[in-house]
């Protein structure tokens, strides 16, 4: 029998095969346990959605969280509870902290609507985005023969200022198609060829794509945008390359203004020290330095002075939870600021619904990307999605708390 994708931990037993049964309407499989020792066996690669009371007798939900912190669940995590919005959102933070996903916070009593709105958005990010995952390593030989074989593609992200309406940029982010595994996502893949050493190669590979791909868009826009370039901080160990990738801007005649290279913070925290030399240099030479999943790498606000960027990132957590997280709108908010104020553009990545959307303008958030606007596309939906206007919900009248 295959196992279930969703997986219900509660100790009150109506609650949990409610939730079975919505998903149940919903099309998904699910399976709902009060016991801690069973929730922790049926738990596997495949359970895509786990639902979590905080408090229940036998073991609490804190203490899961821990457990599967340990295991490095990879899984998306509904924390429930009847007790008071605080101390959710404190288990929440302790979640992630533990490096664990958690996608929403559900208070008991709940109804059917709030189940369906997580499981519908459940269905749009697990199984129409990402078919499938890849829990096998690639080989050296395999991603050496990806590399040989051009098998790395590209699909592309808009990136919308939210003063103007207008795209301004696309992010360029890698897939592998692979010839017998279909189409494998970078999470399932980046670290093993980082750790094959073959990092440099595949950045090369997207540097030298996007440049191809980026004029076709322009021509679309009849203005020029900028292209995003996820970069691993390793590959900025390599002094030569600012002067290489300079070189490749100039025989496309693209100007080093519109390139942005994305590092993420924890990336450039880590290896500052064997970095910090090409970052200088890449600003010298033009090019715009964004960093990648703010606010996830606990970077220093004297760190932060110190990378020469252009562009904070805010991390995708903080945005999809801002509307319901005190403490991250917050934090989006400061971000805003603390952007502004180094004089660096902020761009939220994430957004997925009008009303954040709402919230990152009334804050003054400069571009924005996310669902809401598009999926990344690959080059030719792209080019077909660049044909119809951009809208923007109407500015609310409602205030910033
Ligand atoms: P990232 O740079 O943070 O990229 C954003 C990720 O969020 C992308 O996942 C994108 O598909 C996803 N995303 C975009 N909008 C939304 C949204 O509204 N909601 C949700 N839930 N997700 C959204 P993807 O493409 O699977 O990429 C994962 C990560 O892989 C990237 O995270 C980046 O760190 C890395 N990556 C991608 N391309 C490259 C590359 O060419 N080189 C390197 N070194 N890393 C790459
Ligand atoms: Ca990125
Ligand atoms: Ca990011």
């Amino acid at each position: 029998m295959s196992q279930p994708s969703i997986l219900i931990i509660d100790d009150e037993a109506d609650s949990g095969s409610f939730i079975v049964d919505a998903a149940t309407i919903m099309g998904m499989r699910a399976c709902a346990t009060t016991r801690a020792s069973e929730f922790l066996e049926k738990l596997t690669e495949d359970t895509s959605l786990l639902f979590l009371d905080l408090v229940m007798p036998e073991v609490d939900g804190i203490e899961l969280l821990r457990i599967l912190g340990e295991r490095q669940c990879r899984a998306d995590i509904v924390l429930m509870s009847g007790l008071e919005k605080r101390v959710i959102e404190t288990a929440e933070q302790w979640a992630m902290s533990l490096g664990l996903h958690v996608v929403a916070r559900l208070h008991k009593p709940f109804r059917l609507a709030d189940l369906e709105h997580i499981f519908y958005r459940q269905k749009a990010t697990t199984s129409a985005i990402r078919p499938q995952r890849t829990p096998q390593l690639a080989s050296e030989e395999e991603v050496c023969r990806a590399i040989r074989e051009d098998e790395f593609v590209l699909h592309y992200q808009p990136q919308v200022d939210l003063a103007t309406r207008e795209v301004v940029g696309v992010e360029a982010l890698v897939r592998w198609q692979h010839p017998t595994r279909g189409l494998i996502f970078p999470d399932d893949f980046i670290s093993r060829v980082e750790e094959l050493k073959l990092i440099d190669d595949l950045s090369w590979i997207v540097i030298r794509k996007g440049l191809r791909e980026i004029p076709r868009f322009t021509s679309h826009t009849g203005r020029p945008i900028a292209l995003s370039i996820n970069i691993s901080a390793y590959s900025l160990h390599d002094l030569r390359f600012p002067d290489t990738v300079l070189k490749l801007m100039r025989d496309q005649n693209m100007p080093t203004a519109r390139t942005i290279f994305e590092i993420t913070e924890s990336g450039l925290i880590q290896e500052l020290t064997h970095t910090l030399d090409v970052l200088t240099r890449l600003r010298m030479k033009g090019f715009q330095l964004s960093i990648d999943d703010f606010g996830t790498g606990y970077s220093m606000m004297q760190q932060l002075r110190r990378i020469p960027a252009t562009e904070l990132k805010i991390d995708r957590g903080f945005v999809q939870t801002m509307l319901s997280n005190d403490s991250d709108r917050v934090m989006v908010h400061k971000t805003i600021e603390i952007g502004h104020e180094l004089n660096m553009r902020v761009i939220a990545e994430g957004v997925e619904t009008a009303e954040q959307l709402d919230l990152l303008q009334q804050m003054k958030c400069d571009i924005a990307q996310g669902y809401y606007f598009s999926k990344p596309l690959p080059p030719d939906d792209l080019v077909q999605w660049l044909q119809s206007p951009v809208r923007l919900p109407d500015l609310s009248s409602s205030s910033i708390q």
